[in-house]
């Protein structure tokens, strides 16, 4: 079964001013493309070329874990972005914050913080644990946290292919531009 690249839930320039057309050109264009591509080649004729994407993640080590976390990992990302997004969740997501951060602004700083700490390249993800409390966590280059048993509600790639045209180096700058286009709906919905 070939994985395929998802569709983009959105134009290629509905995320300016904020991530222009050239970076999703790039983004999703070719390095979404290219981890999908590999892990098509890596997987073809071998045990995990019948499994899901999901199914291969978790069974899967090395290359062909690294590519087929990226697309997810990507995908995640793309539905985490919105041109209607920004702003602050409602209702229940916005209870659980307050109830771990103490308040809206305090979770903004403290995820801001892993994502512009994290060293190298990965993703900053917020995620629902087992027992219905939120954590922010950092991982290195494809690793995600469906294998730690949580559920992932948002994240934000901070690798530099992510920003670099946008922003070269200023990844702070980024991640401001990142909580003006956050789909707080999709979070409310993987919520429940
Ligand atoms: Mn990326």
């Amino acid at each position: 079964m070939e994985i395929k690249l998802p569709k983009l839930p959105y134009t290629h320039d509905a995320l300016e001013p904020y991530i222009s057309k050239r970076t999703i050109d790039f983004h999703y264009g070719k390095h979404h493309q290219t981890y999908v591509n590999k892990l098509n080649e890596l997987i073809k004729g071998s045990a995990f070329e019948n499994l899901s994407l999901e199914e291969i993640i978790n069974k899967s080590e090395g290359a062909v874990f690294n590519n087929a976390a990226q697309v997810w990992n990507h995908t995640f990302y793309w539905h985490s972005l919105s041109p209607e997004g920004g702003g602050r969740p409602e209702g229940d997501v916005l209870a659980a914050i307050e109830s771990r951060y103490c308040s809206f602004e305090q979770f903004k700083g403290d995820f801001s913080q892993a994502a512009v700490t994290l060293f190298g390249s990965g993703w900053a993800w917020l995620v629902k644990k087992p027992d219905g409390t939120l954590d922010i966590v950092q991982k290195s280059n494809a690793e995600n946290p469906l294998r730690d048993g949580n559920i992932p509600l948002l994240t934000c790639d901070v690798w530099e292919h992510a920003y670099y045209l946008d922003y070269q180096n200023r990844r702070p700058e980024y991640i401001d531009a990142f909580w003006k286009i956050v789909n707080w709906e999709m979070v409310e919905k993987r919520f429940l």
